[in-house]
């Protein structure tokens, strides 16, 4: 019997700059055209390079509280509040899908700037509930995919289902200062060389991003911003559409790029 809702896309977005929650550039008018054009979602699960733990969590509060997880950026970034609600149903709906997955039911965390700096964008009246997973730092690329396939069926609930990291994080080399710099090269390479995997299907190398060579050593040096593509290239069902709405690599080493599954 086929669905008489449609189902709802998976999207991995690469937040980049925390500053990005309030600049009105390219990469955020595609975050808000993204919220503008799918269907509205009953609910929002988001799996944050930000919240890289050890073990599994899933927040279940019913008002998470904005985290305002960075240093050193300009007051107004401090004072911007995301009050999204939560949805410990969800929660509960989650631990169980997880199964035989230890899932802890989180009272503390609330919304990272992984999730918020985007949301804030793609559903500015912050009316959508949110539920966060945590990444659980402790274990292998495969164990990450795997969580991902067992949220399938939230996706004919109307849940929209996100990742948000940046497939290049290069911290080391980023340039803060606000002169445009041209992306380095191997940058670009590890990029076209996930975009051009993601575009036939291959998953296999892109949990195994390890064995891609140096380009992959620099563009991932520590996983937390990756393994959120993870999660949603798991997501994606056979012969569904696969786009980039939004594109660029900021600083010379911070992959934009958006990947929207259905
Ligand atoms: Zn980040």
């Amino acid at each position: 019997m086929p669905h008489s809702m449609s189902k709802m896309p998976v999207i991995f977005f690469g937040h980049g700059n925390p500053m990005n929650a309030l600049s009105r550039n390219a990469y955020s008018e595609g975050w808000r055209q993204i919220g503008k054009t799918i269907p509205r979602p009953k609910a929002v699960v988001a799996i944050s390079a930000h919240w890289y733990i050890q073990g599994t969590a899933v927040t279940a509060m019913e008002r998470p509280r904005t985290i305002h997880d960075f240093g050193g950026f300009p007051r107004e970034l401090f004072e911007v509040e995301y009050p999204a609600p939560g949805d410990p149903e969800l929660a509960i709906q989650i631990r169980e899908l997880l199964k035989p997955i230890d899932v802890k039911l989180d009272h503390n965390w609330g919304l990272d700037h992984g999730a918020w700096s985007v949301l804030t964008h793609a559903f500015p009246q912050a009316d959508v509930p949110i539920v966060q997973i945590s990444i659980d730092k402790m274990k292998p690329p495969a164990f990450h995919y795997e969580v991902g396939k067992r949220l399938a069926p939230l996706r004919d609930e109307q849940v929209l289902i996100i990742g948000s990291g940046n497939l290049v994080h290069n911290l080391h080399t980023y340039a803060w200062g606000r002169h445009a710099v041209e992306p380095f090269d191997w940058a670009m390479r590890f990029e076209k060389q996930v975009r051009n995997l993601l575009l036939s299907a291959d998953d296999g190398p892109l949990v195994n991003y390890e064995t891609l060579g140096p380009e992959a050593e620099l563009s991932v040096p520590t996983p937390d911003h990756y393994l959120p593509l993870l999660y949603v290239i798991a997501l994606r069902r056979e012969g569904e559409h696969l786009s980039f709405p939004v594109e660029g690599i900021d600083g010379g080493s911070v992959s934009m790029l958006t990947i929207r599954i259905g």
